[in-house]
């Protein structure tokens, strides 16, 4: 039997329709949501993530703001940018597009986000809420995540969930947020041990490592949910997740393709996170 293919592109053009009664909603009372997005430097896949995210708020009605900063820019410079967008009453959501250049210190720069329009979720405070349940902005492709296992009608609770990979901007807060869905969830990484006997348990797999193709059948459970949030480019110039799509297919129950999976959800939840924002720094009187 052939794991049904998670549609990401669908899921999220699906969610993208549903926010425009939302933003219609809040434009009645004269709210348009803004989005602040910093470029710094000239890292080709960023140019290419911040014009999407441009083109997303055009097509959804918000307000946004690109700034593209020279390579060279200082700290200060950039924290500075930041405090302005913080009191700029326009813009609900500021999103500092990462990897910085080598000369800055990220984790100052995140710190010094507002953390009411922290919409890519990474200040200390959002991450903090992320650990007690607070209904908070969630970091977005694992929010993204939890959304695709959601769509496939299969409840979360009480399912071994395994994560493979434990960074700060997916592995983690995705085991975290599986662990508020009540699953029970195993986290893998380089240094463990037997992981194949591990993730051939997973009623749920979320693999995000990095690594092209790694995840064969081998490691898969019959019938599994197969989340790949990998985004490799191969030497041939293609895309590739971390997950061996055609060597896993047959094998998992689900299963998201790259690109077309975790990929469009990830500024999908932008998107909606930019609205809770701007909700949340306009309530309703
Ligand atoms: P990181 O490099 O920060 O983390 C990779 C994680 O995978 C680490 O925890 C590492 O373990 C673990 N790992 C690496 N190799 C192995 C292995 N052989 N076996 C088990 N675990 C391993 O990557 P990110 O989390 O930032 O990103 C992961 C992937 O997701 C990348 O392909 C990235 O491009 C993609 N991505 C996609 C997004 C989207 O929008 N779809 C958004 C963000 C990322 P250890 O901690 O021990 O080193």
């Amino acid at each position: 039997m052939t794991g049904q293919r998670i549609d990401g592109k669908q899921v999220s053009e699906d969610i993208r329709e549903g926010l425009k009664n939302e933003v219609a909603e809040l434009a009645a009372r004269g709210i348009q949501p803004g989005l602040a997005v910093v470029l710094v430097g000239e890292d080709p896949a960023s140019k290419v993530y911040v014009g999407s995210k441009a083109k997303a708020c055009e097509q959804l009605g918000y307000y946004s703001e690109v700034h593209r900063m020279p390579k060279d820019t200082s700290q200060a410079d950039l924290l500075s940018m930041i405090d302005r967008l913080n009191k700029d009453a326009r813009i609900h959501g500021i999103l500092v597009q990462l990897p910085l250049p080598k000369h800055m210190d990220e984790k100052s720069v995140i710190d010094a986000i507002s953390p009411a329009k922290d919409v890519d979720g990474f200040h200390p405070e959002s991450v903090g809420n992320l650990v007690i349940g607070d209904d908070s902005l969630l970091p977005c492709t694992p929010a993204g995540v939890i959304e695709l296992i959601k769509r496939t009608g299969h409840e979360i609770r009480g399912k071994h969930a395994v994560v493979v990979g434990r960074s700060n901007i997916v592995g983690k807060p995705v085991a975290m947020l599986l662990l508020r869905e009540d699953a029970t969830v195993t986290v893998c990484h380089s240094r463990t041990k037997n992981m194949q006997e591990i993730t051939r348990q997973a009623d749920i797999l979320v693999v995000a490592t990095g690594r092209a193709n790694m995840i064969t059948r081998d490691y898969v459970k019959p019938g599994a949910i197969v989340i790949d949030v990998g985004i490799n480019r191969l030497d041939t110039g293609k895309l590739a997740g971390d997950v061996d799509y055609n060597d896993v297919v047959d094998t998992a129950g689900y299963i998201t393709p790259v690109p077309g999976g975790v990929g469009p959800m990830t500024i999908t939840m932008l998107m909606k996170n930019t609205l809770k924002a701007a909700k949340a720094l306009n309530p309703m009187s």
